[in-house]
């Protein structure tokens, strides 16, 4: 048996023999003439030359062998819905859906803006677009106007595929008006509009630019048949926005055939699926966790993947795990904060379904604490794996594979999620000096040139900002910057201790405090304001907001306080949606910030933790830190 960590120095130290070989995984239509580009830091090209396509590699390929096999399972528990489609059935809705594409006048490299609920429409639309070589950019569907409309000015879409509604605890939420006000808001060129009806939500059309997309074909209609682009393997296959420190969320731009490659490897390595698993990822389609793990890997790994549009306790909280038994589900993905809502669900739903078929469960997008994974362990008696990565990495950094061939694994330690994977030059840095880590020491999480297959491979149109943000924070080194903090022990495990930038994690969603302040700040009774994320019990964080008035009077009654918190949310509701509203609104009379005028955020978040704020000796007026508890203490009050 090898060891893990040679496995992994060799994964590093020659990365193109490494690559060379997993790229055996998928179908290349012409072979690739070189396995790694490095010449140009930080960018890297992989399997250069090659061409493939995702649509291919995910759905035709698999047709002789698998066509009568499941390649989708969709349940909805908000509209009853379910649908069972066979790889050669989701062949046939993929290619309609491109010939509608294409008859809207999609063409290779165009942007088509995917903001849908979880129907399988949403699917089909994504590998519709992998299929004419269009480049997909999904909007999560709980965003509102204002992010749609950011997004589709940065992307600008020839196409944006929507539907009339979507549900959430069985309330429905129009989607077609926040599309309308997005497009009002957006100065980009006038898209063309595509889109499902539901019926669950009144859709009017505008002539000239909506269509709607037709459930079924017409008796007698022949299925199109659209040829597959094959593009080269560098080439972008979809953006996908994801917030950062500014107001202006980045666009993640992936390639082709390294994120195949790359996906392929980790389902087998990582999560142990074989073809003809089950594999369900609770998350949604507009985050990464969704695109890599309900939609492609299981698909290129000719596994069966389950969609599913509901809450985890609704009906009630043994929905998952009926749905495990029913469905013979093999592997189950999804984030901490689902477990940690399930724990406190009575524990005989879990007991009443047969678990056999469940081989492990995944977790990712924040930390995992050691009690909910040691509840949720005992529970269902199965392994639970945490796996660390993020939007830009496409897959994960750090986990313990489940199996590779040959090499030995190490045994999981609670509060890590992990080694670093094969592929990733992973270390903890000196924030400034960007020198190595000593066991045990706190640094930022770092990884050296060039990124594994899968990665980002820029900012969406924006170069510049890809180095200016990632590559640039260890001085005369070529490391990419992940923004977390980290500690790695002397067994190479390592501990993630939250980020280094002002990203919180509600829920596992990511979130930017600034584009919440900015959001805030729209409010005309505003002058100032600072969102923080605070501790919480289930969500993990939720924000909160402590805003400056143009008039300190309009707070000075509890009535009034209130009724302008409640405005105040509803204006982070209306721009953001509701995913990004804060848990508290607090209005003070003074923000803590530094000599030069930076926000003291951490100082903020620590009260807001009942902890003490730390290192104060550039702050302006200390009297700032008074008020902020004092409106706390308020908060307690109301
Ligand atoms: P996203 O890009 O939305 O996937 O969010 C990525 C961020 O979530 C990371 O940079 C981390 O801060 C956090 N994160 C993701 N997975 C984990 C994990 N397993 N443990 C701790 N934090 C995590």
């Amino acid at each position: 048996m090898t060891r893990y960590k040679s496995f992994h120095a060799h994964s590093v130290d020659d990365p193109a023999a490494f690559w060379g070989r997993q790229a055996d995984r998928i179908h290349w239509h012409t072979p690739f003439t070189q396995v790694l580009d490095d010449s140009r830091p930080p960018f890297a090209r992989w399997f250069v030359g090659g061409t493939t396509n995702l649509c291919y590699n995910a759905l035709d390929r698999h047709l002789p062998e698998r066509g009568a096999q499941d390649a989708l399972v969709y349940i909805s528990t908000e509209t009853g819905a379910e649908r069972r489609l066979t790889f050669a059935e989701m062949f046939v809705e993929v290619n309609r859906m491109a010939a509608a594409m294409r008859a809207l006048g999609v063409q290779r490299g165009d942007r088509v803006l995917i903001y849908m609920p979880m129907i399988p429409e949403a699917v089909f639309a994504m590998l519709a677009c992998a299929r004419i070589g269009a480049i997909h950019s999904v909007v999560f569907g709980g965003f509102a106007a204002g992010n749609l409309a950011t997004r589709i000015d940065d992307a600008e879409p020839v196409l944006i595929v929507s539907a009339d509604a979507g549900s959430r605890a069985g309330r429905v939420i129009p989607y077609k008006p926040l599309l309308d006000d997005a497009l009002l808001e957006s100065k980009a060129p006038q898209p063309k509009v595509l889109l499902v009806d539901r019926r669950l939500a009144p859709m009017p059309l505008f002539p000239g630019r909506d269509t709607v997309y037709p459930s079924a074909p017409e008796p007698g209609e022949p299925t199109p048949i659209v040829p597959c682009e094959w593009l080269e393997s560098n080439e972008p296959s979809y953006i996908l926005y994801t917030s950062g420190t500014t107001g202006r969320p980045k666009g993640v731009q992936r390639d082709v055939g390294g994120y195949a490659v790359a996906l392929a490897t980790s389902m087998d390595y990582l999560f142990g699926g074989k073809p003809g698993d089950v594999m369900f990822t609770a998350s949604d389609i507009g985050w990464v966790v969704g695109h890599s793990y309900i939609v492609y890997a299981p698909l290129l790994a000719g596994m069966t993947t389950v969609l599913y549009e509901g809450l985890p306790v609704r009906p009630d909280g043994g929905v998952w795990w009926r749905m495990v038994e029913r469905l013979k589900i093999n592997l189950m993905f999804t984030a901490p904060t689902a477990i940690r809502v399930l724990k406190k669900q009575d524990p005989a739903l879990l007991r009443a379904s047969d678990l056999s078929s469940l081989r492990a469960l995944f977790l990712a997008g924040e930390p995992l604490d050691e009690p909910t994974a040691t509840w949720i362990a005992r529970a269902i008696d199965k392994p639970v794996i945490d796996n660390y990565w993020q939007t830009e990495t496409g897959w994960p950094m750090l986990t313990l594979p489940r199996a590779i061939d040959g090499v030995e694994i190490p045994a999981p330690k609670l509060g890590a999620p992990g080694v670093p994977v094969y592929g990733y030059r992973l270390s903890v840095r000196n924030e400034r000096t960007g020198a190595v880590c000593a066991a045990g020491q706190k640094g930022v999480i770092a990884l050296d040139y060039p990124l594994p297959p899968g990665c980002m491979t820029t900012v969406w149109r924006d170069d510049e900002r890809y180095i200016k943000t990632y590559w640039s924070n260890f001085i005369g080194r070529m490391s990419y910057s992940t923004f977390d903090w980290g500690v790695q022990d002397g067994d190479d495990f390592v501990t993630i201790l939250g980020r280094t930038d002002d990203v919180i994690n509600v829920a596992g969603h990511r979130l930017g405090t600034r584009e919440i302040e900015e959001s805030l700040s729209r409010h005309p009774a505003v002058a100032e304001v600072a969102v923080v994320g605070v501790k919480d019990t289930v969500k993990g964080q939720v924000a909160f907001g402590f805003v400056v008035l143009r008039d300190p009077t309009r707070a000075e009654q509890a009535m009034d306080r209130l009724a302008l918190e409640g405005e105040l949310m509803q204006t982070v509701d209306r721009q953001l949606g509701s995913v990004a509203r804060p848990a508290r609104v607090l209005f003070v009379g003074l923000l803590p910030k530094t000599r030069s005028g930076k926000l003291l955020r951490r100082a903020i978040a620590a009260l807001a933790e009942g902890r003490e704020p730390g290192d104060l000796t550039t702050i302006e007026d200390p009297s700032a830190l008074h008020q902020i508890r004092a409106a706390l203490g308020f908060a307690g009050q109301v």
